[in-house]
């Protein structure tokens, strides 16, 4: 019993809502197991409910001592629960943080379709290249064109960098080389130029155009903002570029579709040295977002490697040459909020603002560095061309979409964490790997920030059962990240999927296959955690009789009441008679079965010839309960037994159906899960 009750308590709480098993359905498998799981324990359940029923009908035989016992049973139970469940009940209900709700700005600005939300390999997304001097190769073409197709046909994972050419042939230009014996000072700071349509975007790129016409090259500097935490592979939200003359802050949002096409009229452009400080993550964020490849890219981080700075950050280049301190508590702020405040849009301006200065005089500084040996004192300029050497690396950079494959995913944390893993526990770990990816790219959210690697850890130590054990592994409800609180189900799922606590949709599908050969010895090891699906099946059914309701509240006193629910927090009082009486529907149910035990073994050696016989339409109207009659208590103990022993006999199950289906032939079934 006490096992029973805690389950029944545990799982009343984590019942799958009638939307979450909406979505179990819909999933390929899922829909055949659970509406068939459902319709054999419906019979089952029915027994025990019109079983209390029939006590009540018959009220002078209502055995009250059996009844009273199983109420302080019952509470009992729940006092050993109590510990453990008013960790959770305790906490004051949090107002709801709604991520997974929240417009993203794919949905504002209409460009979702732009987003490779798939498991497919990243395909480039420019459409052409400027100032090539290769063809965009044909098969980027088709894949964009065709992407499922294309990997259907070729084994590729990733495509070459589109201006590799056009990068490696690149020979260090004089305008970078050469630096001007006198350095202009950085500007002030003044408001920057936001840039928020096609318009303004395009008088951008006509003025830097116009200074390469007029002076033969151009500088630009240049930096991203990102968010990583409300998409699964990440979001640019702001493009910071400064020239010799002005600030602009580009919002990519209005602009995603077009950003590529015009941009790339600079970035592509060798005759424009593009300065990034640590572009390594830029280069791949424009790549994935706009489709820009950057020619002549000059970091500054390799710059600061070169000169062998104490530090390499862009805050101590910034204090170095300028002077300047910079707050970086922006850095991980959410730059996807619009509008965006004006101290955030100042944090942004200063990373590009001081940059063509920096660039400057870290290239002087590379003039003046000393050559250490004879090899490479004759080369002029040999820093300055190194720099240019390791950015031309960092700019060929080719973006790939986050680890698919999870072994190796795994592997690789394992690794970095110098940490080992029993086999078993890694292919847990690999599973719950799986659905985390999966959410994260159905929910668009980065799944190692809804639900980080740590935690993940945690669970496949604890092997949690219930959604309560999950939940408190998990930090408790109001640590739990949306995304994984409305997937509790699912992850609890591959937890006693893993230790075939429940019988998996494989199974179930095979019997359907090839129904004649399935043997009920060979079903019947998995049958004996059926328990636990009749209560989940059972309290989500609508159909709650009116004569069971007033029998339970009637031996429910108000304090009692009071402190079930308290103790259980139950969010419903329709839940909480539930808990109640599935626990006295079973405890009922097991005295029975303590006092027929003579009559189980007879019938376990028989049961054989009898599992054809069993009509099992007799199990929705089970026979009035008369304790006088201990024959028919026993018939009814055998045929009770035999249903839950035999659920998955299909062709019990199939009759069964079938009856099912004529008795209710309108009932919908997804009524059944609707709770009052
Ligand atoms: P930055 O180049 O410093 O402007 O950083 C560009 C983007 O990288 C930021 O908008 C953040 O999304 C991300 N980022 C930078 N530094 C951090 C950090 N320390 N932790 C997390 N994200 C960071
Ligand atoms: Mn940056
Ligand atoms: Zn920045």
């Amino acid at each position: 019993m006490q096992s029973h009750a805690k389950q029944v308590v545990a799982l009343i709480n984590q019942l799958p809502k009638k939307d979450e098993l909406k979505f179990l359905e819909k999933q390929p498998g899922n829909k055949k197991f659970i509406s068939e799981t459902n319709k054999a324990f419906i019979s089952a359940i029915n027994g025990l409910r019109s079983l209390v029923g029939d006590i009540q009908a018959n009220s002078t035989t209502i055995p009250f001592k059996q009844i009273e016992e199983t109420l302080d049973q019952f509470l009992e139970n729940a006092a050993i629960q109590y510990d453990k469940m008013n960790k959770l009940s305790l906490v004051p209900k949090q107002p709801q943080t709604q991520k997974t709700n929240q417009l993203k700005p794919k949905d504002i600005y209409g460009f979702a379709d732009a987003i490779q939300l798939n498991k497919l390999p990243f395909i480039p997304v420019l459409k052409y290249k400027q100032y090539a001097q290769t063809e965009l190769d044909q098969k980027i073409v088709e894949a964009q064109n065709n992407p499922f197709q294309f990997f259907e046909k070729y084994e590729i994972d990733e495509f070459a960098h589109p201006y590799y050419e056009e990068i490696m042939r690149l020979t260090p230009q004089d305008f970078v080389l050469d630096v001007p014996q006198k350095i202009n000072r950085y500007r002030d700071l003044e408001p920057p130029i936001m840039i928020t349509n096609a318009d303004h975007l395009g008088e951008l790129v006509l003025k830097i155009q116009q200074e390469v016409d007029q002076n033969g090259f151009s500088e630009i500097a240049v930096d991203l903002e990102h968010n990583h935490q409300i998409s699964y592979l990440g979001i640019t939200c702001l493009i910071q570029l400064s020239t010799r003359s002005q600030d602009y802050i580009i919002d990519p949002f209005p602009l995603w579709k077009q950003l590529g096409d015009m941009l790339s009229v600079i970035f592509a452009n060798p005759k424009i040295v593009k300065v990034f400080h640590g572009a390594e993550n830029d280069v791949q964020w424009l790549q994935r977002d706009f489709g820009l490849y950057i020619v002549n890219l000059f970091d500054t981080f390799h710059a600061s490697k070169e000169l062998q700075l104490m530090q390499n950050s862009f805050q101590f280049l910034l204090s170095e040459y300028c002077k300047k301190s910079t707050d970086k508590t922006y850095q991980t702020a959410d730059w996807t909020q619009r509008p965006l405040p004006d101290e955030m849009i100042k944090y942004a301006q200063i990373d590009t603002h001081y940059l063509l200065y920096i660039y400057d005089r870290m290239r002087q500084d590379l003039k003046k560095l000393s050559k250490p040996n004879e090899n490479i004192s004759n080369i002029p300029n040999y820093y300055i061309e190194s720099v240019l050497k390791r950015s031309k690396e960092t700019g060929l950079k080719v973006y790939k979409k986050p680890l698919q494959d999870q072994d190796q995913s795994l592997q690789t944390i394992l690794n970095k964490q110098d940490r080992r893993m029993e086999a078993k526990s890694f292919e847990l770990m690999v599973q719950l790997l799986e659905l985390r990816e999966e959410l994260g790219i159905k929910h668009d959210q980065n799944p190692r920030y809804f639900l980080p690697n740590p935690l993940l850890f945690k669970i496949v130590e604890s092997k949690p059962t219930t959604i309560q054990e999950l939940k408190i592994q998990l930090g408790g409800d109001k640590n739990i990240h949306d995304v994984v609180k409305e997937n509790l189900w699912q992850f609890l799922k591959v937890l006693l999927e893993f230790d075939e606590k429940i019988p998996t949709v494989d199974i179930i599908q095979e019997e359907q296959q090839n129904p004649a050969q399935i043997q009920i010895e060979e079903v019947q090891p998995i049958l004996q955690v059926e328990p636990l699906k009749i209560v989940q099946v059972s309290v989500g059914i609508k159909k709650f009789q009116n004569k069971n309701k007033n029998i339970v509240k009637n031996y429910l006193k108000n304090e009692n009441v009071e402190l079930i629910k308290s103790q259980f927090y139950c969010e419903s009082p329709f839940k909480l008679l539930n808990v109640f009486y599935e626990g006295l529907g079973s405890q009922i149910f097991q005295s029975m079965k303590e006092q027929s035990q003579q009559q189980k073994q007879l019938v376990e050696e028989t049961q054989q010839q009898k599992i054809e016989k069993i009509n099992t339409s007799d199990f929705i109207k089970l026979p009035k309960l008369d304790e006088t009659n201990r024959d028919q208590q026993k018939d009814l103990d055998i045929r009770l037994n035999n249903t839950l022993q035999n659920q998955h006999g299909t062709r019990i199950l199939k009759r069964h159906q079938k009856i099912e289906q004529q008795r209710t032939q309108k009932t919908n079934i997804s009524n059944r899960f609707e709770l009052s």
